[in-house]
């Protein structure tokens, strides 16, 4: 049994064969899904998903592509508080991209950090050529033993270790660990501590090896726990057991399911 700790299945990528996508992940052992909004159309796309399929669970937030747009977010607010939601996010950091302004960003982000902590969530975390500054707002906003996931971790080792070390954070491994070219993961997903390590998919996006060009989906993740037990030298079972473990210490939310 997998956890798939990161996708997006509200999307128009999958309204057209959604059972089907459930289905195949079911058949491949990936038994739950946390898909996350990015906006406020999204989140609420992602709750009445939830509603209707056992096996997907909602995570709310801005991403920061679109904290520019995030308003008030008077609406993350109460649709956090009243619905039985996994986490918030995915929020964080991109300046790679730099879709929003940094500040907005920043302010978009510690407001997430904030009300995660106030309703005692964790927190999905994404972070592209922005780690200084995720490690300072996390110090700023959020507390050493509140949990979060850094989605989608690339690496490199230090950075990976930096976050284990100072705070509660999971590192979500995903299907770059498949790529070739990948080193900078390979090693820091060979050494960091397993105990702190989930898998996810990120689908549509971050197809593995060998489908990658195609859509991604969550039947694909096995793939991802088999590199990932290959680069450790484990076995594939106690792979899929400890990400799993993980994943319901990660979200609390899950074990209640
Ligand atoms: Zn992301
Ligand atoms: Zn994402």
């Amino acid at each position: 049994m997998l956890v798939d700790t990161h996708a997006h299945l509200d999307g128009a990528e999958y309204a057209a064969d959604l059972d089907a996508v459930l289905a195949r992940a079911t058949a491949a052992g990936v038994e739950t899904i946390v898909s996350a909004g990015q906006d406020e159309a999204t989140s609420r796309a992602t709750l009445s998903l939830a509603a209707n399929h056992r096996a997907v669970r909602p995570a709310l937030g801005v991403h920061p592509h679109l904290a520019s747009s995030a308003g008030d977010m008077r609406w993350l607010v109460e649709l956090v508080r009243s619905a039985a939601v996994v986490a918030v996010g995915e929020c964080g950091l991109d300046y790679h991209y730099d879709f929003s302004p940094r500040d907005v960003q920043r302010d978009v982000f510690a407001r997430q950090l904030e009300l995660a902590a106030e309703t005692s969530l964790p927190v999905i975390i994404h972070c592209r050529e922005s780690e200084d500054d995720l490690i300072d707002q996390l110090r700023r906003h959020y507390a050493r033993d509140r949990r979060a996931v850094v989605h989608c971790f690339t690496g490199p080792y230090d950075f990976g270790k930096a976050l284990v070390d100072e705070f509660d954070v999971y590192l979500g491994i995903g299907g770059a660990v498949t790529f070739k070219k990948a080193e900078a993961l390979h090693d820091a997903a060979a050494r960091l501590p397993l105990e702190r390590l989930v898998l996810e998919t990120d689908c549509p996006y971050m197809t593995p090896s060998p489908h990658r060009g195609k859509r991604n989906e969550p039947a694909y993740m096995p793939l991802t726990c088999a590199r990932l037990a290959e680069l450790r030298g484990e076995t594939i079972d106690a792979m899929a057991r400890a990400t799993t473990e993980n994943a319901s210490r990660l979200f609390p939310a899950l074990a209640g399911a």
